[in-house]
């Protein structure tokens, strides 16, 4: 085995980037993998209930994630703070990208944020999480081959009381035809599957799949998969399994502008 395909596991304070960056053809990142608040960021006494729940991260996605590496022998770069400290998934000059509340919580980590402090948290966790993707991209890229950048997300069953049925929603744009294979082999393995569902990948809402495939110019798509197909270690693993199938056949055309 050469150098290039030995599997790597590196943390630091923001990202975590494992697998073999030299082998498969996916880049994957989990922009809310975690629900950590790095130190010194500590919860306020009513806010450990918070970030317990989808609104702190994206619960199951770093686990089914590690799956799906492993199954694809592919790297991915999973984020080890909260999506409350910052959202790695929205534009930095987005208002949202930290948020004062969420639903009537204030949260006691971000009250009263300085402008300097709430650049030092996008510059110590967003960027380097960024960085990483940029990274990891520049590493696999010359290696040759077709390259997919996946980001991966989970989405709640069930929101304002409407139980959603849907099963994995393969959210792109513009790679229409890549992401219309890719939702026909999950659906041939049985998973109810929708094209820019639960939300549209074409609302400027895929912002970190969007900011680097566009940078590197590799074909980029972005999944969300129900949580309540990741609530136990067994479902993790049957999920990860079908959406490695399905990835592994995807059939691309070589010139990423082409799709
Ligand atoms: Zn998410």
């Amino acid at each position: 085995m050469s150098p290039a395909e030995k599997h790597i596991h590196e943390t630091d304070d923001a990202s975590e980037v494992l697998g073999w960056p030299g082998h498969g053809r996916f880049v994957l990142s989990c922009e809310h993998a975690s629900n950590r608040l790095p130190p010194p960021i500590r919860p306020g006494p009513l806010d450990a209930p918070w970030l317990a729940t989808h609104w702190a991260y994206d619960i199951g996605a770093a686990e089914l994630v590690r799956e799906i590496v492993r199954n694809t022998g592919s790297v991915a770069v999973l984020s080890r703070f909260s999506r409350l400290v910052c959202d790695a998934n929205r534009d930095p000059s987005d208002p949202t990208v930290i948020v004062p509340r969420v639903e009537l919580h204030s949260l006691g980590f971000n009250e009263l944020l300085s402008p300097h402090e709430r650049a030092l948290r996008i510059e110590r966790y967003h960027a380097v999480f960024h960085k990483k993707v940029d990274e990891q991209l520049d590493r696999r890229l010359p290696m040759g081959g077709d390259v997919v950048l996946v980001s991966v997300h989970s989405f709640v069953p069930a929101l304002y009381g409407l139980q959603r049925e849907l099963d994995v929603g393969v959210l792109f744009n513009p790679y229409e035809a890549v992401a219309t294979r890719l939702a026909r082999a999950l659906e041939a393995r049985g998973l109810v599957t929708a094209l820019n569902e639960p939300y549209s990948g074409r609302r400027g809402l895929i912002y970190s799949a969007e900011r680097h495939g566009l940078n590197h110019q590799v074909i980029y798509l972005e999944l969300e998969v129900n949580q309540a197909l990741l609530s136990t270690p067994p479902k993790v693993y049957r999920i990860a399994r079908l959406i490695a199938d399905s990835l592994k056949e995807l059939r691309l055309r070589s010139n990423a502008r082409e799709q």
